[in-house]
């Protein structure tokens, strides 16, 4: 989906696609660069990875694994409930791995704090983060964020993986949605 296929459920595009292109090769770069050496293992959260995910491992010189974990953290709603819970975990076993973690957006920062106490716990070689878009209030916890795509502005944003109540995914820009959208 375009900007415009959304009509004015859109309120501002933050992300066009060019941004978004160009971050993921500059992502990809130091990726590549800084595991030439060293077999990786892609973890992605579902569902809001799978577009940087795929995106990223494509841009990659280098060969990686890739594996996925669902975990919820939010209900339908915009705000994080604090309570994490695996939906899906990994296939394999990470012991003795290099992981990067991939995610879409890192706000509170509950979901990967917990996720990489867990991840931690299970023996990898190391584990860092990589994430697409990081929000003011996550500077406030311990996680340490080795790629980062964006900083942007405390706002509920969708697209490029990102939604509201399992929508606007599929849109190829990051935005946020007109007060209307969310019943208000
Ligand atoms: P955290 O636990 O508050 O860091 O939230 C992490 C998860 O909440 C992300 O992986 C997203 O799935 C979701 N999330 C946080 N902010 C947004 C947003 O602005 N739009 C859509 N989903 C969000
Ligand atoms: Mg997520």
């Amino acid at each position: 989906m375009q900007a415009s296929d959304l009509g004015d459920d859109l309120q501002k595009v933050l992300i066009d696609e060019e941004m978004i292109a160009a971050k993921v090769r500059e992502m990809a770069a130091a990726i590549s660069r800084d595991y030439a050496d060293r077999p990786l293992l892609l973890v992605g959260v579902l569902k809001g990875a799978v577009m940087i995910m795929a995106d990223l491992a494509r841009e990659l010189s280098i060969p990686v694994e890739m594996d996925w974990m669902a975990v919820s953290s939010y209900g339908s709603g915009t705000k994080s409930s604090g309570v994490v819970r695996i939906l899906k975990d990994l296939d394999r076993d990470i012991t003795g791995k290099h992981v990067l973690v991939v995610e879409d957006i890192l706000d509170s920062g509950l979901t990967l704090s917990w996720l990489l106490r867990n991840l931690r716990s299970r023996g990898p070689a190391s584990v860092e983060v990589c994430t697409f878009l990081r929000k003011p209030d996550a500077v406030k916890v311990e996680v340490p964020t080795r790629y980062l795509g964006f900083d942007i502005p405390n706002e509920f944003v969708v697209g490029y993986g990102l939604d509201y109540a399992q929508k606007y995914r599929n849109l190829r820009v990051v935005g946020t949605l007109a007060p209307h959208v969310y019943g208000g």
